[in-house]
């Protein structure tokens, strides 16, 4: 039995190989910054692949908040947090984390994927109506499709097509608008206050899952509703402390205190699942500390974005628009962005290529992520080696 689903299951491996699809494990050996060491390359590698936003991921204080966590609290609690599971640096990460979402409450998860898949099914039930980007998160489409509700997905950021699904879910008793703050393959940013006005029209409640905002957009990092100015008046914000906020794992939703007690009773991650470990939620305290006091952080992260943009175009690149830390570079087939990828990474930059089933057949494409730790002259030797790489392979 074991033999003939093995037998199966390299069948399909070897499917992926041959369109050379398979994805390689990289290995790094020491701690994440914007250069690694790696087991498959000697030297140090410039990492432009990490949602390291804020370069907070080895912050000296982020990490020492977590050892000092191992020793207060130890490595858990062994338990679900209704039965004996939550810590006292649950409660504080959690006020910490309403006051950056701008919600009366917040509540976590051990990752922003159980977030969404906790979340949705327990807000959206058989008489309900889930309104959705086609382009959203793998997360948000499956907390969707495990939800009761009614599902209508309308085109990336068409807000002609959301109208017309709204008017379609007219009439239920709960609508909700599910729309990823940051689209992490594009780069590009959701229409908040079109949605924001379309979600008012048909008494909708929007759900942001803002994990690629946060560190990033707003004058303060505090994510998209920042950026539009449009602060406190999301109903729902989900978001992860695996990107910006530190880099370990960890998730969480914000929203109004009634909306937390019910999660706190029906949402099956927090009913049968252990917390969020109590070192990263402490490394991730200190991290939003970092963010909240270190205003210059975000705006070097801003500077530096447009300085890489500014540079792939004038050596002839076409990257994707958009203002997040996501600078997209489309390359045409999936094959092809793999092997430009191998070709950098010989250069010594470490970015990966991404291609179908991730994103369409066709527009596989390098998604270039910016790190404020990033040095001037680390960006001038990435643009060098890209000018180098491309026109080698003659993208440019
Ligand atoms: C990365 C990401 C997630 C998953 O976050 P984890 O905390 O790693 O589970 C969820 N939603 C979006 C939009 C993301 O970009």
């Amino acid at each position: 039995m074991t033999a003939a689903l093995d037998e199966s299951l390299r069948s399909d491996l070897a499917a992926m190989e041959k369109a050379g699809t398979l994805k390689a494990f990289r290995h790094i050996t020491g701690p994440m910054d914007t250069e690694v060491t790696m087991a498959e390359k000697t030297g140090r590698v410039l990492v432009l692949s990490s949602n390291n936003y804020l370069g907070l991921a080895d912050h000296p204080e982020v990490v020492a908040a977590g050892k000092k966590a191992l020793d207060d609290y130890g490595a858990g609690t062994a338990s679900v947090r209704f039965i004996c599971g939550t810590f006292s640096i649950h409660d504080q990460i959690e006020k910490a984390l309403a006051r950056l979402s701008h919600t009366e409450s917040a509540l976590t998860y051990v990752s922003c994927w159980t977030a969404n898949t906790g979340l949705i099914p327990a807000v959206a039930g058989a008489d309900d109506v889930l309104v959705s980007d086609e382009l959203n998160h793998a997360s948000l489409i499956d907390g969707c499709r495990g939800a009761k509700a009614k599902r209508l997905v309308y085109k990336h950021s068409d807000m002609n097509d959301l109208e017309a699904k709204l008017a379609e879910a007219k009439g239920a008793r709960r609508i909700f608008v599910v729309t990823d703050g940051v689209f992490s393959m594009e780069g590009d940013i959701a229409k908040l206050p079109e949605i924001a006005a379309l979600a008012h029209k048909f008494d909708a409640s929007i759900i942001l899952d803002d994990s690629h905002g946060v560190g990033v957009m707003g004058k303060h990092g505090r994510g998209t509703a920042e950026h539009y100015g449009l602060e406190g008046q999301i109903d729902i914000v989900t978001g992860t402390l695996g990107k910006a906020l530190g880099g370990a794992a960890g998730g969480y939703v914000a929203g109004s205190k009634t909306l937390v007690d019910y999660l706190q009773q029906v949402s099956r991650p927090q009913l049968f699942s252990n917390a969020l470990p109590a070192t990263i939620a402490a490394s991730a305290m200190k991290a939003i500390d970092v963010l909240e006091h270190e205003q210059g952080r975000v705006e070097h992260l801003h500077a530096i974005t447009r300085k890489m943009r500014d540079g792939l175009k004038a050596r002839g690149f076409k990257p994707l628009e958009g203002e997040s830390a996501i600078v997209p570079i489309i390359v045409g087939d999936t094959a092809f962005a793999i092997r430009m990828s191998r070709e950098l990474l010989a250069e010594g930059i470490f970015i990966t290529g991404f291609g179908y089933p991730v994103v369409p057949e066709g527009t596989a494409r390098l998604r270039i992520q910016m790190c404020a730790a990033l040095t001037d002259a680390q960006i001038d030797f990435a643009l060098a080696t890209f000018e180098k790489v491309g026109r080698k392979l003659g993208v440019i």
